[in-house]
């Protein structure tokens, strides 16, 4: 078992270094450790949920340090997309910093000039703006995987044709472009949603998974830890999950 989704306390929200988590992916029997802290952005956009610009060297410094036998630790961001971003990812991060890899995710659509969280989704316009940043985050093919794609039940609490349009435009397009898609295990550990149906976690979206299974796609199934403690946590579950729906199931991101 590999987890590729995995936060340092340089977010702000989260605890461990890279050395603290190596340690503990290494006890686990990990053979593969992808880190993936939040981006800082140029422009210092949500900094209080991210590292600052000036923490990247100190960030990049850690992998050196915790560079040990017997594990594989890829140097990676868990990355929001605005083209604004662009030539920082690609030239900076990717290009001259040498990552291993990045993740794309959407926490935050832009409804009528102001951003909004993922647990603001109400209507079928904001589903259709998630659809639309989430596709244009996998068409740049700057990206490994997606995260949480099924994040918009954090606030879209019924699945009604609304939802289910959402889910198909964002399956079409992960099959088209071939990026593999996340199950995201820390949705099973945060607090439940309420819907009308009862009680939910806030993702995996049994429902998202489901559709999921008639298409040809990839998945990945992480921990995304915040607390080196969890770095395998909930990827069994997300795992049986994805057999549960017949998922066809990656365990690295290495091609
Ligand atoms: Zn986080
Ligand atoms: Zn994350």
């Amino acid at each position: 078992m590999n987890n590729f989704h995995t936060h340092t306390w340089r977010c702000k929200h989260a605890t461990g270094t890279v050395k603290d988590y190596v340690n503990a992916a290494k006890e686990k029997g990990m053979k593969v450790l992808g880190m993936s802290d939040h981006t800082p952005l140029p422009d210092n956009r949500w900094s209080h949920v991210r590292m600052d610009m000036s923490d990247l060297d100190a960030y990049v410094e850690e992998f050196k340090e915790a560079e040990t036998e017997g594990i594989d630790i890829l140097k990676g961001l868990e990355c929001e997309w605005d083209p604004v971003y662009e030539g920082f990812y690609r030239d900076e991060i990717l290009g001259e910093r040498n990552f291993d890899f990045l993740i794309g995710s959407v926490h935050y659509i832009k409804n009528d000039g102001d951003w909004e969280y993922l647990s603001e989704i109400r209507t079928a316009k904001h589903l259709a703006k998630y659809a639309e940043v989430l596709i244009a985050t996998m068409k740049t093919g700057l990206f490994s995987f997606i995260a949480h794609p099924d994040g918009f039940g954090a606030g879209y609490t019924k699945w009604d044709s609304n939802a289910e349009a959402c889910a198909i435009d964002i399956l079409v397009a992960a099959e088209e472009l071939s990026i593999p898609l996340e199950i995201n295990g820390y949705g099973l550990r945060k607090n439940k949603v309420l819907t009308e149906d009862g009680i939910r976690s806030v993702y995996p979206l049994l429902n998202f998974w489901e559709l999921a299974g008639r298409f040809d796609i990839k998945v990945i199934c992480n921990s995304d830890a915040h607390r080196p403690e969890d770095v395998d946590a909930s990827i069994k579950e997300c795992k049986e999950l994805a057999d549960k729906y017949n998922l066809n199931v990656i365990d690295d991101i290495r091609g």
